[in-house]
């Protein structure tokens, strides 16, 4: 993975998340203006196979199975006023429904690339 410098896993306040919104977020951070513009590009929106690679360590990080997982952009991700986009991550059940894997209602990833 040689797009990737960190991985940061964290359970964010459950208070917190009662105004955020539940489920794992995935926050992409981009660490120089180089990785900025491959992952963003000049329409700042998300690269697909880069984010792809960072959600696979994500979910490795956590111990999901990479098959049952879904990922949706958001921009409004890590606060209601845009100033942290990223992915929330779920989990599609046996019965097809997407659904936050239980116990993780509350957790940060934070991808340094
Ligand atoms: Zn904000």
């Amino acid at each position: 993975m040689e797009h990737i410098k960190s991985v940061e896993v964290r359970r964010s306040d459950p208070e917190a998340r009662a105004e955020k919104g539940l489920g794992i977020k995935l926050f992409i951070v981009p660490d120089s203006s180089q990785s900025w513009s491959s992952m963003y590009g000049p329409e700042q929106e998300p690269n697909l196979e880069l984010a792809n690679e960072v959600i696979s360590v994500a979910v490795q990080a956590l111990g999901l199975s990479h098959r049952n997982i879904t990922s949706t952009w958001s921009k409004t991700c890590g606060c209601p006023c845009g100033c942290s986009p990223g992915f929330e991550l779920r989990e599609v059940s046996a019965e097809n429904e997407t659904v936050i894997p239980k116990g993780l209602e509350c957790i940060d990833i934070r991808i340094t690339i």
